[in-house]
């Protein structure tokens, strides 16, 4: 509660001018009503193993198609939900909506593995495993097909009980990635005991591999790293080919990005993995 407060305090006062405010005041009341309305939707950007070429699965990203303002972006209403109180509702949205969209692909014969992002919040929450726990059971979905990808600072920021929450995730059989990688401030030691099956090297690494020498050996000696601890690595924001390549060289595991694939929605996504996922014959 009073980590809430005190961000809603910043909320308050952080909106330079009083039309943004009203604006923000607006957009909040939208957005507390959005998870009962059709506004809402997934979209879902495929990544790929450097190795094999083959989809190893599927990022779910958030969309809000609000009446008025068209598509908002996750950048523009994730933080306002977080600071007011309201991501848990998104959050139980965007789980709901995956495990259902699983539970639908292994009817059909599609193994994909869905990941989807937890905010900094869901890990205060202990009743968030619980109820990702009863989904995954009412829908009848292998939790080893869920990848909950949290971002490093939010993993690093309350580690003491974050840890135990991711714990009892893997113990249920999820996967745990962790986003963003590289922009937070991990000590390697902490990191040693993370229960996370893959490490997502932030975009901002992928951006000049390819000219920047000191930036190379960086990205390599991360992967290196998480090779070491038997992490899987997984490059997002490969926008070129160059990149993808440099990324291979290095060893990288698995490519995220829009040279692949842009998030698109779901029956994009299948006409996607019809034309390039399938196992190289
Ligand atoms: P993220 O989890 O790191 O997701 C990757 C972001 O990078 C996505 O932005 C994706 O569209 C974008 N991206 C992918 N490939 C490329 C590329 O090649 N170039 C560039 N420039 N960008 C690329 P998006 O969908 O706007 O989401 C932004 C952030 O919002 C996400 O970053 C995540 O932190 C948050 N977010 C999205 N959906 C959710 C959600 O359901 N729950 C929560 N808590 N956060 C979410
Ligand atoms: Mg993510
Ligand atoms: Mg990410
Ligand atoms: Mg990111």
């Amino acid at each position: 509660e009073i980590a809430v407060a005190r961000d809603l305090d910043n909320f308050v006062f952080e909106p330079a001018t009083s039309e943004n405010f009203r604006n923000r005041l607006l957009l909040l009341s939208d957005l507390r009503a959005a998870p009962r309305t059709a506004q809402l939707m997934l979209h879902y950007q495929p990544m790929i193993d450097l190795g094999s070429g083959q989809c190893v699965g599927t990022e779910a990203l958030l969309r809000w198609s609000h009446p008025t303002r068209g598509m908002i972006p996750p950048g523009e209403f994730i933080s306002l939900a977080e600071a007011t109180g309201m991501i848990s509702p998104l959050t139980l949205w965007v789980a709901r909506t995956a495990i259902r969209q699983l539970k639908i692909w292994q009817e059909a014969g599609i193994g994909q593995a869905i990941s989807i992002n937890l905010s900094a919040r869901d890990l205060d929450n202990p009743r968030m495993v619980n109820e990702i726990e009863q989904l995954l059971r009412d829908f009848q979905v292998a939790p080893s097909r869920l990848i909950l990808e949290v971002t490093e600072s939010a993993v690093m920021h309350s580690y003491m009980t974050v840890i135990p929450l991711l714990e009892r995730l893997t113990g249920m059989g999820c996967k745990i990635a962790i986003d963003d990688f590289g922009t937070g401030y991990s000590s390697l030691a902490c990191l040693r005991h993370l229960p996370a099956a893959t490490l997502k090297l932030d975009r901002s690494f992928c951006v000049d591999i390819a000219t920047d020498t000191k930036q190379r050996h960086i990205v390599q000696a991360t992967i290196g790293m998480a090779h070491e601890l038997e992490l899987k690595i997984v490059a997002e924001g490969i926008e070129n080919e160059q990149v993808l390549k440099e990324m291979r060289q290095l060893g990288c595991d698995i490519a995220q990005g829009y040279h692949i694939s842009r998030p698109v929605p779901e029956a994009d996504f299948r006409k996607w993995l019809e034309a390039n996922g399938k196992p190289p014959a």
